[in-house]
């Protein structure tokens, strides 16, 4: 063994890494204990794309449940960056087996007090993490948050659209025009952020938007883009 592997090996021994969703120390190295591995609530990249208001659908890798919201939290609030190489891996494996085409890859913003606050966007993470994980280009910061939203949990679908209304820019020299763009975030829930996101990037001359994103929360009123194809007609 070199000594860098002894190195890393004794790091392990004093700090285990813990199972990113269970928190146990798993059998073996990596991230990830055989439990949790084996029961991901994974949703098949056959599944449609879940409707999102101007956009082409998003891809979500997970069921927000369980483990799965513990670890997405400790993700956003709790300091656990490191997270977004496993997540991100779970989106890229979802997104190249569902064959989504496009040109870049940007993500959904934060203001800069939050960032100041939390030391990252859990988004930007995601995204770098895909676009390493697709040997693509680094992600494009193409959008900017320019005023502070109330917490989307507990307003209703109405409410949600309301409150990100009008909080989200083209950052200045962004040249979207013509590109299918695709636009990274972490919990889908009824789409309100995604889909203001999306008509700003729209509205920038994008030719489309497809989404994605880690999880798909279970109290969605979005409906699935086959469901819409349907009732349309
Ligand atoms: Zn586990």
């Amino acid at each position: 063994m070199t000594l860098k592997g002894l190195f890393s090996r004794a790091l392990d021994i004093l700090w285990p890494k813990l199972c990113i969703f269970c928190r146990r120390v798993p059998e073996g190295r990596g991230d990830l204990c055989a439990r949790c591995a084996a029961e991901l609530p994974l949703i098949a990249p056959d599944r449609k794309l879940v409707s999102v208001e101007f956009t082409e659908g998003c891809a979500c890798a997970l069921r927000y449940e369980g483990g799965v919201r513990d670890a997405v939290h400790r993700f956003k609030y709790g300091g656990a960056w490191h997270y977004a190489r496993h997540f991100s891996a779970l989106m890229a494996a979802n997104i190249a087996a569902r064959g989504l085409e496009f040109d870049a890859v940007t993500f959904v913003p934060i203001t800069g007090s939050r960032r100041a606050e939390c030391g990252y966007n859990q988004a930007e993470e995601l995204a770098r993490g895909i676009c390493r994980r697709l040997d693509l280009p680094p992600p494009e910061r193409l959008l900017s948050k320019v005023r502070e939203t109330r917490q989307q949990a507990g307003l209703t679908a109405a409410a949600r659209r309301g409150n990100v209304l009008g909080a989200f820019r083209l950052c200045r020299g962004a040249n979207v025009a013509g590109l299918r763009i695709l636009l990274v975030d972490d919990v889908l829930t009824t789409g309100a952020t995604l889909g203001e996101c999306a008509r700003m990037l729209l509205y920038g001359g994008a030719e489309k938007v497809i989404c994605a994103t880690l999880a798909r929360s279970d109290g969605t009123v979005a409906k699935s883009a086959g469901e819409k194809a349907n009732k349309d007609g």
